[in-house]
């Protein structure tokens, strides 16, 4: 077996597909706060963090001022008080099971594993209690720890410490996400990153980045054979 890593899981379009109800109930919250409309499309959102998509979207409505913080923790309590109710009944999310089998085979291979995400902490919990997923992560790092996902690596393993007493090189730390940011988080910390591709639009940008494996499922067996077992 290779020595024993961390996987660091991303949430949206890697665990799960929030199915476009998270995008659209943090547009909502935007607008309710701001008094302004606002759209957010799969570009404003993907590989970013809940913080920093709602900072640039108060920047494009002209809405920045003495207040901006407080406006910003508004509306993400907003946006975490409607995806309580409305994510949970929605039937438009959905997990990706050749994630879920990764995580199961990176588990029993013995590594250990966390949550490495854009999401702020309420709302991962609530995307990820829907199908179970939860309790199955010991800690994570959210946007309340880091507004960028370039400084989350080295959060997860200062965490790592804390939670497991358990100290990891960068270089056995593995991301798994699907996004260039991801990449980008992983190489800029001389970690390791998985990226799944879930939309070919996007192979070449992601390619790119230079993420260490760049697959279209996580069942990927060359993938799976020489990084977890
Ligand atoms: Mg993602």
């Amino acid at each position: 077996m290779t020595s024993k890593q961390l996987f660091l899981f991303d949430i949206d379009g890697t665990l799960i597909s929030p199915g476009g109800v998270s995008r659209r109930l943090l547009s909502i919250a935007i607008s309710k706060e701001t008094g302004k409309p606002i759209d957010l499309g799969y570009n404003d959102v993907a590989g970013f963090t809940d913080r920093s998509i709602t900072r640039n979207s108060l920047v494009k409505l002209g809405s920045e001022g003495s207040n901006h913080e407080a406006l910003l923790n508004t509306i993400l309590d907003s946006y975490s008080e409607s995806m309580k109710i409305e994510f949970t009944k929605s039937n438009l999310p959905f997990v990706y099971d050749d994630c879920v089998s990764m995580l199961d085979e990176v588990e029993s291979a013995g590594h250990a594993t966390c949550l490495l995400t854009g999401n702020i902490k309420s709302v991962a919990k609530i995307k990820l209690e829907k199908f179970g997923l939860w309790d199955r992560f010991k800690f994570g790092i959210f946007a309340d720890d880091a507004e960028e996902k370039l400084s989350m690596p080295r959060l997860a393993r200062e965490k790592a410490w804390d939670v497991l007493a358990e100290s990891f090189r960068l270089e056995n730390m593995v991301l798994v996400g699907d996004t260039v940011q991801d990449a980008e988080a992983a190489n800029e910390n001389g970690c390791k990153s998985v990226i799944v591709c879930r939309k070919p639009e996007k192979r070449e940008i992601i390619q790119s980045a230079n993420p260490t494996y760049l697959v279209n499922s996580l069942m990927d067996q060359p993938m799976r054979e020489t990084l977890i077992s």
